[in-house]
């Protein structure tokens, strides 16, 4: 459920027109509604309470504003960062260090160092080689890392290819098979505290199948290394929970997932992580763009929309569906291919669409664009960055300024010898 709805004929997110937004702010832009943050950070939450001893670290590469962040913050959840940028986030939202997770394959020394600076709560180890390195790095600095190590179960997740991580041959984690003994070889290391072991199969799950598979992989993993004689109080379960992004669409929900973990966990006697970000922010943002005009097709007319596949990649990068629904719609419907202005074919957000009749100059929203959003967004076609605006009841702020093409192109130099 969002509070995107429309109210006397007209989109609103909360109690805010979403006219009002484009002529104060312009089009294209991002609207989050804050209501529909916090209820989905308290589904999430309740659906988890049979889960005594827990930490729900937001996804921060989901949605990383800093507004997004300090809503989510203040319904207790942490974060989990995959960079240090993401780790500065998090932290200037507010949130305690020690409720910062910090995963990614490709962590930098330095990103570490900045790390075990800020005293962040754990760091997910996807490898032997990353493991050493920061033991070292750590002992070195005269600290100790909390650390998870991030397996690999070998599950199919059922999503798209692109968003799908553990599976044996992504680059994610270390392969389940060998989890053991490089479990027992950075376990052994000054620098690091190896205290539990981390989970993230995918994203966009459609089915809690594979996602019980791998949970259960993981509680037969602690129980051998339990047996190994290693101490292990905190386990990783990811994110990857769906979200319906076609209305009447049917997902696993939370309470479902809930009931799943409590069931497979129980027993472990750990503390259990989480890292939601789509479940949480996707259907609390809409990408509220403009028809620039509509253009005649061989078959279908063209929606040309002032929005395109750099403000919002997902159709682009992955096929994805967004509903694209009108701001004032007049009841009447019509199939179109709904397309942005950037010169490539794949900026194209849907082909034969059935939906709201929109004209050129009318308001349109595309729905569910609150995860991997504006987070994804690029300058191409020097199209600059656009805003974000956060509604709360009847009132609405700015909390990310457009970044035009021209400030882009003020961070260029031409050397002398082309001046
Ligand atoms: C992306 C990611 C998540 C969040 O995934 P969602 O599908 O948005 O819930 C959680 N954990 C890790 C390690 C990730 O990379």
């Amino acid at each position: 459920m969002d509070h995107f709805a429309i109210k006397d004929g007209v989109m609103h997110a909360e109690d805010v027109a979403l006219p009002r937004i484009a002529d104060a702010v312009g089009t294209p832009v991002y609207v989050y509604s804050r209501a529909t943050l916090e209820r989905h950070a308290r589904v999430f939450r309740e659906a988890l309470d049979a889960v005594p001893d827990k930490l729900i670290a937001f996804a921060v590469k989901a949605n990383p504003n800093l507004s997004v962040l300090k809503v989510l913050g203040r319904q207790g959840y942490g974060a989990d960062v995959v960079s240090v940028g993401e780790m500065r986030r998090a932290l200037a939202a507010g949130i305690a260090p020690e409720r910062i997770v910090f995963s990614g394959v490709g962590k930098t020394r330095a990103e570490m160092a900045a790390a075990l600076d800020a005293g962040i709560g754990q760091f997910n180890i996807e490898s032997e080689e990353e493991g050493l390195e920061l033991a070292e790095l750590a002992d070195a600095m005269g600290m100790t890392a909390s650390c998870a190590l991030r397996i690999n179960p070998d599950v199919d997740a059922g999503t798209h290819d692109k968003i799908s991580t553990g599976k044996a041959d992504n680059k994610f984690g270390v392969p389940i098979s060998e989890a053991g003994q490089i479990f027992g070889k950075l376990a052994g290391q000054r620098g690091v505290n190896l205290r539990g072991v981390a989970v993230h199969i995918g994203s966009q799950l459609g089915d809690l199948a594979p996602l019980e598979a791998a949970f259960t992989k993981l509680g037969e993993l602690v129980t051998a290394l339990r047996a190994a004689g290693h101490i292990i109080t905190h386990v990783d379960l990811g994110g990857g929970l769906g979200v319906p992004y076609k209305q009447g669409e049917r997902l696993p929900s939370p309470q479902e997932y809930g009931a799943m973990v409590a069931r497979v966990t129980q027993g472990w006697g750990v503390s259990l992580i989480f890292e939601p970000g789509r479940v949480i922010a996707g259907n609390a943002g809409v990408l509220l763009t403009r028809v620039v005009r509509v253009k005649r097709g061989i078959n279908d007319p063209f929606v040309i929309v002032d929005a395109a596949m750099n403000d919002l990649a997902r159709p682009a990068l992955y096929g994805a569906y967004h509903d694209f629904v009108a701001v004032e719609p007049d009841g009447s419907a019509m199939t179109a291919n709904i397309v942005g202005p950037i010169c490539e074919t794949g900026d194209t957000f849907a082909m034969g669409r059935h939906c709201d009749r929109v004209r050129t100059g009318e308001l349109a929203v595309f729905r569910t664009a609150g995860a991997y959003g504006a987070t994804m967004a690029s300058s191409y076609n020097s199209r600059g960055f656009i805003a974000e605006v956060l509604v709360d009841g009847d009132k609405f702020a700015v909390v990310a300024d457009r970044i035009d093409a021209g400030s882009i192109m003020d961070a260029e130099r031409v050397p002398d010898w082309l001046a």
